[in-house]
């Protein structure tokens, strides 16, 4: 199995139109074409990894944080991410960084939310740009299978809700050219046919799939069709999540918590408010720009890292604003993309890397 076959097993649950703008995610050292023996995970990549890999008989990294990062100009072994490089290439390491995983909902934070005990509610800050909607116009007697296609090929979800979409009959009216093979009417001469205008909704990195689909599935030569952008919500993708706890906790007893699951022995968090903590909100690494929506959605606490000074004073007793570390928050991504590589290819070798990277140091 090559390198490209493995990071497209990761691509299908966190496409790389996910990450932020100002990111660098996707395949960045290396031949993908190159056949991939076994993968190390881990969340950052440096020397020490790169070498930790050639030890494990890995020629893949598959890194939460992109190595490279800002441009990258000469490789002339000045900077550690220049070195990183250089020992990747030397060692045949390829390298891989996978951010995509922060926005979506069982992704970082839904690893988050399920080692701390809250059920998911909802995506904290849903994206807004993620969802369009198909209108296909189809003979009424193809419909059924045309819409059976779409489906298959992922439209029409919302929610817990699949195979969703709206259905309006109506009459289409079209004239074939010189050199048209209709397959309703007849050349040289306009044809009214009763067709159906069949609508599904669908998330973006379906839409090749779906078109495929539906042109496989349509009866026309020439298939009308209008694509939308929607302003809708999606559901699953998104920055933050906001969950629940089984039960109410003390804000001293819910510190408690976090430190234990995410073995962080230093906390840093606003004032305590007094209240107790039920609705939660998290976000890995730096999300304390969610601080606003965490707040608006009721949570009781924020988890999150990289906080600054101020920001500790913005709760103003409405939450518990729990600075975690990024570190801290994000090691569990190592283990999702282990299960999910392991679960899609059971074959494939996947290990952890060993080494704690996190470039902050307690005492
Ligand atoms: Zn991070």
């Amino acid at each position: 199995m090559t390198i490209a076959a493995i990071i497209d097993v990761l691509e299908k649950w966190a496409p790389p139109s996910l990450q932020e703008d100002y990111d660098n995610s996707g395949f960045q050292v290396g031949n993908s074409a190159a056949e991939a023996k076994a993968a190390l995970v881990c969340v950052d990549c440096n020397e020490a990894v790169v070498l930790e890999a050639e030890r494990e008989g890995c020629n893949l990294i598959i890194c939460h944080h992109p190595v490279i990062f800002k441009g990258l100009k000469r490789l002339v072994g000045r900077t550690a991410v220049e070195r990183t490089i250089e020992l990747a290439l030397r060692k045949n390491i390829a390298i891989t960084p996978y951010t995509n995983l922060d926005n979506v909902i069982d992704g970082v934070n839904g690893e988050i939310a399920r080692r701390l005990g809250l059920k998911p509610i909802s995506v904290l800050d849903p994206r807004t740009d993620r969802l369009r909607k198909l209108a296909v116009f189809v003979p009424e007697a193809q419909a059924e299978a045309l819409r059976t296609a779409l489906f298959e090929a992922g439209a029409g979800q919302i929610g817990a809700y699949d195979h969703c979409s709206f259905n309006l009959v109506g009459s289409g009216t079209f004239r074939a050219g010189e050199g048209a093979d209709p397959f309703v009417g007849m050349v040289g001469e306009r044809h009214t046919e009763s067709e159906v205008r069949v609508e599904v909704v669908y998330a973006i990195e379906r839409e090749v799939a779906i078109l495929a689909a539906m042109n496989a599935a349509h009866p026309y030569e020439e298939v009308a069709y209008d694509l939308l952008v929607l302003a809708n919500a999606h559901p699953g993708i998104g920055s933050g999540l906001l969950g629940e706890l089984s039960g109410s906790m003390t804000e001293h007893a819910f510190l408690d918590h976090v430190k234990a699951v995410l073995g962080q022995p230093h906390l840093r968090h606003s004032a305590l408010t007094g209240k107790t903590v039920r609705k939660v909100a998290v976000c890995g690494g730096s999300g304390s720009f969610l601080l606003g929506k965490a707040r608006a959605a009721g949570a009781e606490a924020f988890v999150t890292a990289d906080v600054k000074y101020h920001q500790f004073q913005e709760p103003e007793g409405a939450l518990l604003l729990v600075d975690a570390g990024h570190w801290q928050t994000e090691q569990y991504t190592m283990d999702l993309i282990r299960d999910r590589l392991v679960g899609n290819i059971p074959t494939f070798a996947v290990r952890l890397s060993g080494l704690n990277t996190d470039p902050i140091h307690y005492r």
